[in-house]
């Protein structure tokens, strides 16, 4: 049967593009023009008469993996998405094959049991009340809540929907007013005073907090703003903080910010996609103190969790802003038809939605939490190591001391040095390194994510970058 055959073949060629990326036997990164890798697939081959099988998929796996970014190679440093951990991957093959779509428990009860189980672990990590099983004891017992969703950008936007509706329950249906605010520091990510746009509160009413240098939040300014936008009667949907900032990995300060918020019944919302995954490691987790005064918690399963994409998580204290975000009334209970499990449809902006819990959860369940927790500690390890390694060599700098897997270096230079230097280490294919603005100075920054990665090939980065400032080319 062709299934069982190409099967094999897409199984056998991924695993080649695995050892080829880990031996560092193919560039990391191999940027062709459109039309050339269009005419290299033959993309239009196919489209009339079909046949992609056998022999023929062969040669267009093995194109379509050879103009791949491999996130696999140890040069892999550029941006927070998780290298895949090989049982996560198949699940993303039984989820794609089920197709499940398990917002609506009976188009998919495994997939839907799935999620409700990551979502309470998840909760009780954070020390909230998971959900309770007996759906109709929802309305009774105070608990938690959550939904996973295609990405950490509308896990965002649904926490910002549910704070304010919860702030003012006519808005859904009349649409907004115009003395909404929500207060984030300038480093949040872009999904911040993009959603503002999107639920119509607009992007100049997402209100800058005051931050040090780095960016991060400055506690002890924020009795100021908020008395200010007191005076002008405007009322705040949630203050935002940096459950470790993108640019930076740096975390704010959520406890003092919690403790504020929580005295003025301000929602407090922490986008922690990115590092909201020091909730897995006994070291980094002090980095979270305080974390159980936040009202909305983001957490991106596919960026430090090893987790294929996409698998992203929102969670909430109280279940109740997050059940009635999109209804007025609890309709997860009231069914024309008999169901014993949970629809959580009324809880995201999608419909028909994957069964994104199994790719974590088999990540997890391969790796173990003390597999990932190790996982977490390395990474942890290797960017300080990387810090001061890059730190003592003459030239460069390094803005601040690393708090999770995210370094900002630069070497003495115009910013468009760094810029220059980006693109020809991309050009060479061996590493690929993104860049950050901070306080209006280019900066280069790495990501230590790929479990490959050593300390040796970040000092042979750095060597890299010294030969490209030098003007010497690359020998093969
Ligand atoms: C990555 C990231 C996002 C966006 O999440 P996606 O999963 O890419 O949609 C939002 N906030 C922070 C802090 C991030 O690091």
């Amino acid at each position: 049967m062709d299934f069982y055959e190409n099967g094999r073949r897409v199984i056998d060629q991924l695993g080649q593009y695995l050892t080829e990326s880990r031996n560092k036997e193919k560039p990391v990164i191999h940027q062709r023009p459109i039309e050339e890798i269009q005419t290299s697939l033959d993309l239009d081959r196919y489209i009339e008469n079909g046949g992609l099988t056998g022999p023929d998929l062969d040669v267009f796996v093995k194109k379509y993996l050879s103009y791949s970014t491999r996130l696999h190679h140890p040069g892999y440093l550029a941006h927070q998405v998780g290298i895949p951990h090989p049982t996560g991957a198949l699940a993303s093959l039984i989820d794609g094959f089920t197709n499940n779509a398990m917002a609506i428990y009976e188009m998919g009860p495994s997939a839907a049991a799935v999620e409700f189980f990551i979502i309470n672990y998840l909760l009780q990590k954070i020390g909230w009340a998971p959900m309770p099983l007996k759906i109709e004891d929802r309305l009774t017992v105070s608990h938690g809540g959550g939904v996973l969703t295609h990405g950490g950008s509308l896990a965002n936007l649904t926490a910002l929907l549910a704070a304010r509706n919860h702030l003012d329950p006519r808005i859904r249906e009349s649409g907004n007013s115009d003395d909404l605010v929500i207060l984030a520091p300038a480093s949040s990510h872009y999904i911040i005073s993009k959603a503002a746009g999107i639920i119509g509160i607009g992007e100049k009413n997402v209100i800058a907090l005051d931050t040090d240098p780095l960016g991060r939040i400055r506690p002890d300014r924020l009795d100021a703003v908020y008395e200010a936008i007191k005076k002008q009667n405007k009322r705040i949907i949630a203050l935002v903080a940096n459950g470790g900032a993108t640019g930076t990995g740096l975390y704010d300060a959520i406890d003092d910010i919690g403790t504020f918020c929580n005295e003025r019944d301000i929602w407090f919302h922490v986008d922690g996609a990115h590092g909201a995954c020091a909730l897995f490691s006994s070291r980094m987790r002090k980095y979270l103190d305080g974390i159980q005064k936040a009202d909305s918690i983001v957490l991106d399963a596919h960026k430090m969790l090893r987790t294929p994409l996409l698998c992203a998580a929102l969670l909430v204290k109280n279940a109740e802003p997050l059940d009635f975000v999109f209804e007025p009334k609890a309709s997860y209970l009231f069914h024309e038809k008999q169901q014993p499990g949970f629809d959580f449809i009324q809880q995201t902006i999608e419909c028909t939605k994957a069964g994104l819990g199994l790719k974590f959860y088999f990540t997890l369940a391969a790796l173990g939490e003390k597999g990932i927790e190790t996982y977490l500690d390395r990474e942890n390890d290797l960017t300080l190591k990387a810090y001061k390694y890059i730190k003592s060599q003459e030239d460069f700098c390094c803005p601040y001391y690393p708090e999770s897997n995210i370094l900002c270096f630069r070497i003495k230079g115009p910013d468009t040095l760094q810029l220059a230097i980006r693109d020809q280490l991309i050009q060479e294919g061996r590493f690929y390194i993104s860049s950050t603005l901070l306080n209006t100075s280019r900066y280069l920054r790495i990501v230590c994510i790929s479990p490959e990665t050593g300390i040796d090939d970040i000092k042979d980065l750095i060597t890299a970058i010294k030969r490209i400032k030098a003007g010497i080319p690359k020998r093969n």
